[in-house]
């Protein structure tokens, strides 16, 4: 039920205490206005009496005798006729016995009641007859030499008074009740015009700008008077004109805030591409003057070059990782995977590396975890234990890597998930207590010193304790100074039905395989870079493929048209059309649906990927690339085709 509004609570309260008024003003004066009445109807009686002595005193002045007197009982009657509120008149004679009457009403006649009977003594005056129910007054008859002769009594009945009392009573409360009645239409309207409307509208306004359906700037209307209202208005409005400032001053804040987001997404995908290009051209030159040089000491001094490229490149990689987690720019894929696959490609690099220090490398790993498929992301899973494992072997010179992975019981929350927990365990050094946590601090290491025997930029496990946050887990190691490291972190995955086989690096084979199977397929080579443009081309004809290059995506639709190719290799950055917009056009185009279309490029994040798949291409491959991850993406396309599954966008691209 609805409370009742505002002015029906206001007419109520001024209602009730109106009639409580008139009902209090009413019994009070009740009471003054009987007493009134009464002295008033006495006096009158009093003068009647008075009139009829002085009637009775004029006749018997002329020398007649009470008791002689006849007819006198008239004057009484006409006395009560000519006044109807009189109930009777009497003459009562000396000898205390009623001479002259008007009527048969009033007191007994024949026994007077005694407290007439006392007062009549008295001279002039009143009486309450209460056993009658009438109050007389009375007047003594003398002779001129004033003995008294007789007593003239006029009565009239009490409830006279009160009669008389409560029709005045009934007129003043009809009266005040009409009063009220306008009194109360009157403050109805005082209030809705003065109160009630502007409350109403300064709720209403209040309520649409609460909602934010008001828009624009609304204020309440001020009407201008200086009543507590507009002080009240104005109030408010000045409030809402402060919270307006602070919106305006936090909306320039956010703007400010985002294009400054903006502005380090687009500082950190330039900056990643700018140094993954070069980097591109220094591992990719390299690595082909090693495959056409036979001279010992050369070989040796490319193959330094190549691994402090290697180093260089990991540490790119760990800065830009560093830099984004911190810009909160970092996402993570979530795709279907197999945790052991994860751990074996861990093996497969960590495993040559541990053997040339002479550690025994153990894997310990729940057996449903093996093949128990998983939603989440495998490359940052097999980056944080690469780096995990990657310490453990740095930091130990004799001894055991144990790698452990199992489920942890229950992981409470509103979606099914898995926590898993991952240990790499060592027979190191281990670490001291009190430089345990700093470790996982950004640029934090053990041994500060110039003179630290081994190198790093103290930014993997920085790096490995966001990105298990950010996989919903946490990470912490447990050790003792000798007694040797154990690193352990968990993640929260969701349980996947099934897994998509990902196509991984056949091993060595790939290049051979390519040589065999492919030599003399068409490769279209988009990319506007020159060095690139010979590294790619280098290695492409290494293994034999035909190579045509464009330097843009307009002249790679140009060819597209002219030519047929069993795969694309696509740069992402360009000038004049980019690779996506290239690659949307050319799946237009007649007969390119099928075709492999691979990204080749420095961009290197998910999200990079994800606007490539989304243009219509197979594949991504993240420069400076490594020639046996190229060639096993060639391979792996070359010998499937471009997927079935994938539809060509709508539409029909006309040849430029
Ligand atoms: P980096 O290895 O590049 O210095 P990390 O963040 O991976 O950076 O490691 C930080 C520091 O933690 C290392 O420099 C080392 O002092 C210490 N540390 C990490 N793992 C181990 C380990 N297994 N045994 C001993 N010390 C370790």
């Amino acid at each position: 039920m609805n409370s009742p509004g505002l002015r029906a609570r206001i007419l109520l309260i001024a209602g009730s205490v109106f009639l409580f008024g008139i009902f209090a003003a009413v019994g009070v004066s009740g009471y003054f206005l009987h007493d009134r009445l009464l002295h008033s109807q006495l006096s009158r009686t009093q003068a009647i009496a008075k009139g009829l002595a002085t009637q009775l005193e004029r006749v018997l002045s002329l020398g007649i005798e009470l008791d002689n007197l006849q007819g006198f009982d008239e004057q009484c009657v006409e006395a009560v006729r000519d006044n109807p509120d009189l109930a009777f008149a009497m003459i009562v004679g000396p000898d205390r016995r009623v001479v002259f009457h008007s009527s048969a009403g009033g007191p007994d006649a024949k026994a007077l009641p005694t407290e007439l009977l006392a007062a009549l003594g008295q001279g002039e005056g009143s009486v309450e007859i209460a056993a009658d129910g009438v109050f007389a007054a009375f007047t003594p008859v003398r002779r001129v030499s004033g003995e008294g002769l007789a007593t003239a009594v006029v009565g009239f009945p009490s409830e006279h008074v009160e009669r008389q009392r409560n029709e005045l009573l009934a007129i003043a409360t009809a009266i005040a009740l009409c009063a009220l009645a306008l009194c109360l239409t009157l403050l109805f309207l005082a209030l809705s015009r003065y109160v009630i409307r502007p409350l109403s509208r300064f709720a209403r306004t209040i309520d649409t700008i609460g909602h934010g359906s008001a828009g624009g700037r609304t204020r309440i209307p001020v009407s201008g008077t200086t009543g507590e209202l507009d002080l009240m208005v104005r109030g408010v409005n000045r409030l809402l004109d402060r919270i307006d400032e602070r919106e305006d001053e936090l909306t320039t804040a956010k703007d400010l805030a985002i294009s400054a987001n903006r502005a380090k997404s687009t500082f950190l995908a330039n900056m990643s591409h700018e140094l993954r290009t070069p980097m591109n051209a220094i591992i990719g030159l390299t690595d082909l003057i090693q495959r056409h040089t036979h001279d010992k000491r050369t070989l040796d001094q490319l193959a330094k070059i190549a691994g402090a490229a290697r180093h260089l490149l990991a540490i790119i990689n760990d800065v830009l990782d560093i830099s984004k987690i911190e810009a909160e720019r970092m996402h993570l894929d979530r795709i279907p995977f197999q945790p052991g696959t994860v751990i074996e490609n861990l093996i497969n690099l960590i495993d040559a590396r541990a053997h040339a220090k002479g550690l025994d490398l153990i894997t310990e790993m729940a057996p449903q975890l093996a093949d128990a498929p998983v939603l989440g992301d495998p490359l940052r899973l097999g980056q944080v234990l690469l780096n995990l494992t990657g310490n453990a072997v740095k930091f130990t010179s004799r001894g055991t890597i144990t790698i452990r992975a199992f489920p942890v019981d229950e992981a409470p929350g509103d979606t099914p998930a898995l926590v898993l927990r991952f240990e790499v365990e060592d027979t190191g050094p281990g670490i001291a207590k009190a430089d345990q946590a700093r470790l996982f601090r950004a640029f934090e290491q053990v041994d500060n010193s110039i003179t630290r025997e081994f190198g790093g930029t103290g930014l993997g496990l920085a790096i490995s304790k966001r990105l298990v946050n950010l996989m919903g887990g946490d990470i912490g190691v447990d050790s003792t100074p000798e007694g040797g490291c154990r690193f352990w972190f968990t993640v929260r995955l969701e349980p996947a039905d099934r897994v998509v086989p990902v196509a991984l690096p056949p091993g060595g084979g790939a290049e051979e395989d390519l040589r065999r199977c492919h030599t003399g397929a068409r490769i279209l080579l988009v990319e506007d870079e020159a060095i690139n443009r010979e590294v790619s081309t280098h290695l492409l004809r290494e293994v034999g493929l035909e190579v045509d290059v464009a330097e843009d995506g307009e002249q790679a639709l140009r060819m597209a048209c002219a030519q047929d190719y069993a795969l694309v290799l696509m740069d992402m950055q360009m000038p004049r059309m980019d690779g996506m917009e290239a690659t949307r056009r050319l799946r237009r185009l007649d007969g390119w649906k099928q075709v492999p279309v691979l990204a080749l490029t420095a961009n290197a994040y998910p999200e990079d990927r994800q606007r490539c798949l989304d243009a219509g291409m197979n594949d991504f491959i993240i420069k400076p690339v490594a020639p046996p991850l190229l060639y096993a993406s060639l391979l792996a396309w070359l010998s499937v085709g471009a997927n079935e599954k994938m539809e060509a966008p709508s539409g029909r691209e006309q040849c430029p």
